[in-house]
């Protein structure tokens, strides 16, 4: 779950991270009010889950109520890269002497958690790894012997951050991978990580994505969840307790269980079609999550046929041509369906299937995956 800035920083002040004092604001009066409640000067910072807000014209600096006003009128509505700003967040500005760039990801591959910092921040920081790799220090943290004081000194040293921001960035850091560990983050960054005249250390900016895995342990992130912007097939998906991805092809796919799903992603990819989401409808497929899963595909407009690859382990195949059936009669199919039914009691369930007087056209069964994804692919172009 990726948060949005005012809710990174939510998260920082947890584990004692420096942050500016502000308020999220949905509309203008409410920006003001927490403009005077901070003090000026302010900056006013569009709360968009996309980088570069700034050069889109997404942070403005306001001495002022009615500079906040007019910032805040500019900014609230705005569409920053495709995401409409629906709230902004007001905060005391602060005076920067110098950016640098810290965040904390996990290295699979090493089985290791990565730091990556460097001096040079505020600017993308794939700008920074194209122009210039040298300046970011890359280190792996080994998990089961954390980070401590003296190796987030060294780091800081090693990344070359001037001495007089050492310390801070240091302290900083501890901090940081506290949250990310402590904190179950996938990601912690903060870009830019300023150093002020006065010589603190402080974090500008916040981009904070949480694993969702493990939700169970923390309660407190039902408040981030409710801000969660799906777009509208994931949403009627999820009302409908389906496990959904959209994608961005033209056959919709529905298939029973994780693994079998994201191989028909695979197999119809390999036919040279694209899928258009991940479905997986679980072990249950009666009509109640047929009709559910169809409908969020039909209302997919991209979709030009659906592939329901189902093998009857638990489920029989009975029941999910009885859902089939039954779901059909509820929704009004845009696409023609392609199916492949096998496992236990297929050979009813495609009884039951022919049997049920739809037309060709609208749905045809096939014996085996690799065959139905043909048909799916073939039909979608
Ligand atoms: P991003 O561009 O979306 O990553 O947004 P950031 O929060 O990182 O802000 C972008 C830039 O705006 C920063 O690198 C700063 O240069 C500037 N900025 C943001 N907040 C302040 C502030 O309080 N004071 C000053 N002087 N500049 C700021
Ligand atoms: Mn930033």
């Amino acid at each position: 779950m990726d948060l949005f800035e005012y809710q990174g920083k939510q998260y920082f002040a947890r584990f004692d991270i420096p942050v500016s004092a502000g308020g999220v604001a949905h509309t203008v009066d409410e920006a003001v009010a927490v403009a005077e409640k901070a003090g000026y000067p302010v900056v006013v910072k569009a709360q968009v889950q996309v980088g570069g807000r700034g050069k889109a014209g997404g942070i403005k600096l306001a001495n002022n109520a009615d500079e906040v006003r007019t910032h805040a009128g500019n900014i609230i509505g705005m569409d920053i890269k495709g995401h409409l700003v629906k709230r902004v967040w007001v905060e005391n500005a602060s005076d920067i002497a110098e950016e640098y760039y810290a965040s904390f990801t996990l290295d699979r591959a090493a089985k290791k958690h990565l730091l990556m910092l460097s001096a040079e921040g505020g600017v993308e920081i794939e700008e920074v790894a194209a122009k210039n790799p040298d300046a970011i220090l890359l280190q792996h943290i080994d998990p089961t012997v954390g980070l401590d004081a003296a190796a987030a000194k060294a780091a800081a040293v090693k990344a070359r951050i001037p001495e007089k921001a050492q310390q801070g960035v240091a302290d900083i850091l501890v901090k940081l991978y506290r949250c990310f560990t402590e904190g179950d983050c996938d990601l912690a960054e903060i870009n830019p990580l300023i150093l002020k005249p006065t010589g603190e250390v402080h974090a500008l900016d916040a981009k904070v994505s949480l694993d969702g895995n493990a939700d169970y342990r923390h309660p407190e992130w039902e408040e981030f969840a409710k801000t969660v912007e799906l777009d509208a097939r994931e949403q009627l998906a999820r009302e409908k307790g389906l496990q959904y991805i959209g994608l961005d092809g033209t056959v919709g796919i529905i298939a029973n269980g994780a693994g079998l799903a994201m191989s028909t992603l695979d197999v119809v990819n390999q036919v040279g079609g694209t899928a258009a989401n991940f479905l997986d409808i679980g072990g249950g497929a009666n009509a109640d999550l047929m009709a559910g899963a169809l409908e969020v595909i039909n209302s997919d407009q991209k979709v030009k046929a659906i592939f329901i690859n189902i093998f009857g382990g638990i489920t029989r195949g009975e029941e999910v041509a009885n859902g089939i059936v039954e779901a059909m009669k509820r929704v009004d199919l845009r696409a023609p369906i392609v199916i492949r039914l096998d496992g236990t009691n297929a050979e009813q369930g495609r009884e039951i299937l022919a049997g049920a007087g739809i037309p060709e056209s609208k749905l045809t069964s096939k014996p085996t995956m690799l065959e139905a994804a043909q048909a799916a692919v073939a039909l979608a172009k």
